[in-house]
């Protein structure tokens, strides 16, 4: 089967089409039409076969994890996903794999409501390439650059989640209740990317990173972009239900602080805007809790556990 094939098999029909796509699948390039007052955001986000995913992962998470990964750093700049280009390496044909990983992409794509406008195809390692776009309206975009000193720092849902269910994939970890095992393999395999979190966050907080990389690693690029310290306390993080019933306390609080990929948001909130922040997520029904304060101490974290300091060395994945 040759590379045209492939686009017009699995990746031409695509099911959901957007008014504002000129030109879609096909030409040289696809022309897409940016509403009036808004400003255009654009991500790309590769995942690697054996970096992002474990060869054992199915095509159908792969395609959903590949979009959540990108519709997830839209949603931490408070942007509303529009479109999606996919740039596609494979080491063979495999006509199988492609049925689940097209109809992995198209199901995201209704769900989120992005259309698929273009793309690559090329022979090689198992690789997938996401560039989302989408549009936030200008000078609402969340940034990491704009937080401030005594800005409180919030995160989103539960944290650590993906960590576990990364050694539970791994065969490293063992979970006997089944619902629990399933709760975590599920947070690493299919992320959800919080955008209703990203846009109720606009004009309301003065910094947002999503969490793909640790707690640890991702909260400094606030503090370098935004020169703040931060406090954080450990006792506060979030962790789900499946973490505590499964995971020894100490080991729970490393995960939440360092493990990747779990696409939570973490953002930082002023006094002021305290208020409105509690009204916006009431409205939205969105789960967010705050862990610390900024500093004025420039890119100094300090961790604590029941306000006493809280040693901690592990700083996070790298890729080099
Ligand atoms: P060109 O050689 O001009 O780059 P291609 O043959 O690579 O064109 O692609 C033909 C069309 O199919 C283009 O519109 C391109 O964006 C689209 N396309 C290629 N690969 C993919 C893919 N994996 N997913 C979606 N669209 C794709
Ligand atoms: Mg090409």
């Amino acid at each position: 089967m040759k590379e045209f094939k492939v686009i017009e098999d699995f990746f031409k029909q695509q099911s959901y089409q957007r008014k504002d796509v000129i030109i879609g699948i096909g030409d040289d390039g696809a022309i897409t039409h940016i509403p009036e007052g808004q400003a255009l955001v654009t991500t790309t986000d590769t995942l690697l076969s054996g970096v992002h995913f474990l060869p054992s992962t199915s095509a159908h998470a792969i395609a959903q994890k590949a979009i959540a990964v990108n519709l997830s750093d839209l949603a931490a700049m408070g942007a509303e996903p529009a479109w999606i280009s996919l740039s596609l390496s494979l080491p063979e044909i495999d006509k199988v794999w492609l049925e689940e990983f097209s109809r992995g992409i198209r199901e995201h794509a209704e769900y989120y409501s992005v259309q698929l406008i273009g793309g690559d195809t090329v022979h090689g390692p198992l690789a997938v390439t996401i560039t989302a776009q989408g549009f936030v309206p200008y000078d609402q975009a969340l940034t990491r650059s704009k937080a401030k000193p005594g800005d409180s720092v919030y995160v989103t849902g539960s944290i650590g989640d993906a960590g576990v269910g990364l050694q539970l994939a791994q065969l490293k970890r063992k979970i006997n209740n089944q619902e629990h095992h399933d709760f975590l393999v599920n947070r690493l395999d299919y992320p959800t990317p919080r955008l209703l979190v990203g846009t109720s966050l606009r004009r309301v907080a003065s910094g947002c990173i999503d969490l793909s990389d640790g707690l640890i690693s991702d909260i400094q690029h606030i503090l370098k972009a935004s020169q703040c310290g931060a406090v954080i306390h450990v006792d506060k993080l979030p962790l789900s239900d499946a973490m505590v019933a499964s995971v020894d306390p100490d080991e729970a609080i490393k995960f939440a602080l360092s493990a990747g990929d779990d696409y939570e948001l973490l953002f930082t909130v002023s006094e002021e805007q305290k208020g409105l922040l509690e009204t916006n997520l009431a409205n939205a029904n969105i789960q967010a809790t705050c862990i610390g304060q900024l500093t004025g101490l420039a890119e100094k974290l300090e961790l604590r556990q029941n306000d006493q300091p809280y040693e901690f060395s592990n700083l996070g994945y790298e890729h080099f």
